[in-house]
């Protein structure tokens, strides 16, 4: 057999795999799973959305559009950056992708030249590292704990750049951790950013998600200097529980993004048609949908934190964003995925080891579940601790 490439074919396999094969395997035998391993809102898209999509149907918006995307829809979003981000682009800065994902496997692609470096600070989404490596770069990591609230100070960020650094991802609300950098702290990487000569690759994908402990910020809305260094990525898929709708966006400097478009133009041609005016109506109709799911988030956040925070040998700093609690779990003496498995094993409670973000001192938790989910969960993952305390 011809060999494949190299580095599609080193792709770490998903460490969350062995975790939620098991999961299903005990729900098949009819066993109550607790699962807190879902990366999704447990929302319905709202109606007007599926509305508005529908109707786009009926009058058979069913043709390819602008390999950027559709115009009216960039329109749309240039208007809420400017009134919600306080960022202006305009719709030729704008590219809709197949979702957030996608928006951001490009932008690496066009940003990454063969051996560049690009800083991710770690925990991570776990598809970062991946999307730098199979665009030719190299992942470098910049370590934080929880003793850090999962934030990497500037100094840290600046003794990591070398001459080969292209980049630095920022994910302010973070999946995994949910923890959020002040405008300062923010302010101040992105200074870092712009003395080096680097890009931000800006996530603002749990923006809506936040509970007022810490202010939402966008880089980009900075100053001249770190909009002309910044792109901007955010999606639908989490503010409106349109995750199978394949929607995301990156917006940046024109010539950036001419070559995004180009790049776009001949893997995707452009993103589904109807979802996309779907995605208009999510913009301007949605508002209130997104204002009640945030809030049952709050509620829950609220609970599970203080849940979580009162098992001993459990370290976890309050989340401010985003769905997810991060607790350490070290003191249990496993690694994150034995934890994971015996949790998942002798307790039927399904979380993810933190392992797979780059940080096996933890284990994350999805808070994008029911309340009695989260009740009964957590009273059988802290049984578990106190077992392991014995
Ligand atoms: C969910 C998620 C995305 C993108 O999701 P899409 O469904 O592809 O829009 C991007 N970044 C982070 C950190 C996420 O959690």
């Amino acid at each position: 057999m011809k060999l494949l490439n190299q580095t599609v074919t080193a792709i770490a396999p998903s460490a969350t795999l062995a975790i939620t094969s098991k999961a299903a395997e005990l729900k098949a035998q009819g066993i109550k799973v607790c699962a807190f391993a879902a990366g999704e809102p447990d929302f319905n898209t709202p109606d007007c959305i599926k509305n508005a999509c529908e109707a786009a149907l009926d009058e058979h918006k069913t043709r390819y559009v602008a390999a950027a995307g559709l115009p009216e829809l960039r329109t749309a979003l240039c208007e809420k950056l400017q009134a919600e981000n306080g960022i202006s682009y305009e719709p030729s800065q704008v590219l809709i992708a197949n979702g957030g994902k996608h928006a951001l496997a490009q932008v690496f692609q066009t940003l990454i030249n063969p051996g560049d470096e690009v800083i991710i600070p770690a925990p991570f989404w776990l598809s970062y590292p991946e999307m730098v490596r199979v665009a030719g770069g190299v992942p470098v990591f910049v370590k934080t704990s929880v003793e850090d609230g999962f934030l990497m100070s500037p100094e840290q960020l600046e003794a990591a750049i070398t001459p080969k650094t292209v980049a630095v991802v920022m994910n302010s609300p973070s999946n995994p951790t949910g923890m959020m950098y002040t405008p300062e702290q923010l302010r101040a990487i992105g200074e870092v950013a712009i003395k080096h000569d680097i890009w931000v690759v800006s996530d603002e994908i749990y923006e809506k998600m936040v509970y007022g402990g810490v202010e939402q910020a966008s880089m980009a809305a900075f100053g001249p200097e770190f909009y002309d260094h910044t792109i901007t990525v955010n999606g639908f898929s989490k503010t409106f529980a349109m995750t199978g709708w394949r929607l995301g966006y990156a917006a940046g400097p024109k010539p950036f993004m001419k070559a995004l478009f180009a790049l776009q133009s001949h893997l995707a041609s452009a993103p589904n048609t109807f979802a996309q005016w779907g995605a208009i109506a999510a913009l301007k109709e949605a508002g209130p949908d997104v204002a009640t799911m945030v809030k049952a988030f709050a509620e829950r956040r609220e609970r599970i934190y203080a849940l979580m925070s009162a098992i001993p040998g459990v370290k976890c700093p309050k989340p401010e964003g985003a769905f997810y609690v991060f607790p350490d779990i070290s003191s249990f003496g496993m690694t994150s995925l034995e934890f994971a498995q015996r949790l998942l094993e002798e307790h039927h409670v399904a979380v993810v080891p933190g392992v797979a973000f780059g940080d096996d001192t933890c284990v994350r938790l999805s808070y994008a579940c029911s309340m009695d989910n989260i009740e009964e969960g957590m009273r059988r993952f802290t049984a578990f601790c106190a077992s392991l305390k014995k």
